[in-house]
């Protein structure tokens, strides 16, 4: 059944005109991870083409993004440095990511935790000693910052928690480009005592953006678009873990306690 190719990995479903979803499948590279896709979105500007996040770096993934955005000038963005959002990165002149997370992404990412997948398809990553090439030219990003692709403009939104340098993109059409800050399903959460910076970053969109609720939600993995509630439902159950934490189960390869409620699964690191 594994007969993947860079024809068939990616699976680019148009959302609307000018915008495109390039998805993944992280759990046909590694089930271990609890994930099922990962999203990333390529937005078409008049001007120019923004791609936000790279993914895992299973096949080749600049020959898909060249075809699609035409004559446009290309700009790549990743929400955060983790391995999923920027496996393909090298393939690119450069990448703008979070300025905490600048140094991550300049040097090789070690993926050897997948060597022992019990998916064939991850030994592709054995040519290269599973590690993820380092960003040619990585060009910082803060809070505040605009990005202009000619009709389409974004907003940086720093929001960290699930990583220190997580962005989220605020665009002038109502839509928010979230990375890993919410998703449905598994949820990667840092150790118990950095759960008031998680908890900060969501308050602070519920609040920015509340007076806007048909806003669309694009979150770095899973179901799209969502809306608000989305964040609503993450913060009540993120704030309510410490009464299920007897019920915590140990997850080895992650390094992480797992535990669940009737909407997401968390998983919390240890480390
Ligand atoms: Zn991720």
């Amino acid at each position: 059944m594994e007969s993947f190719t860079e024809k068939n990995w990616y699976k680019v479903e148009p959302i609307k005109e000018d915008l495109i979803v390039i998805r993944e499948q992280l759990d046909e590279l590694d089930p271990r991870f609890h994930t099922h896709f990962t999203n990333l979105y390529l937005l078409l500007g008049s001007e120019k083409a923004l791609l936000i996040d790279t993914g895992a770096g299973v096949f080749p993934l600049k020959p898909i993004v060249d075809e699609l955005i035409g004559t446009r000038e290309l700009m790549v963005l990743n929400t955060h440095g983790h391995w999923d959002h920027v496996g393909n990165n090298s393939q690119f002149e450069k990448v703008y990511i979070h300025e905490k997370e600048a140094r991550l992404i300049s040097t090789p990412i070690n993926i050897s935790n997948i060597a022992d997948s019990e998916k064939t398809i991850a030994k592709i990553f054995k040519k290269n000693n599973y590690l993820l090439m380092p960003t040619k030219h990585v060009e910082s990003l803060k809070d505040g910052d605009m990005i202009d692709l000619g009709n389409i403009t974004l907003e940086v939104i720093h929001a960290p928690g699930h990583s220190p340098g997580c962005i989220v993109l605020s665009s002038n059409r109502k839509e928010l480009f979230i990375g890993d800050i919410a998703h449905e399903g598994a949820v990667f959460l840092p150790k118990k005592k950095n759960f008031p910076t998680v908890i900060a970053s969501l308050e602070k969109i519920i609040k920015k953006f509340e007076s806007t609720p048909d806003i669309e939600i694009y979150p770095g993995h899973e179901e799209y678009p969502r809306t608000l509630l989305l964040f609503q439902k993450l913060l009540e159950g993120i704030k309510n873990i410490e009464n299920l934490w007897d019920s915590k189960q140990k997850d080895q390869f992650l390094r992480s306690w797992i535990l669940e409620d009737e909407n997401f699964m968390y998983v919390i690191s240890k480390i």
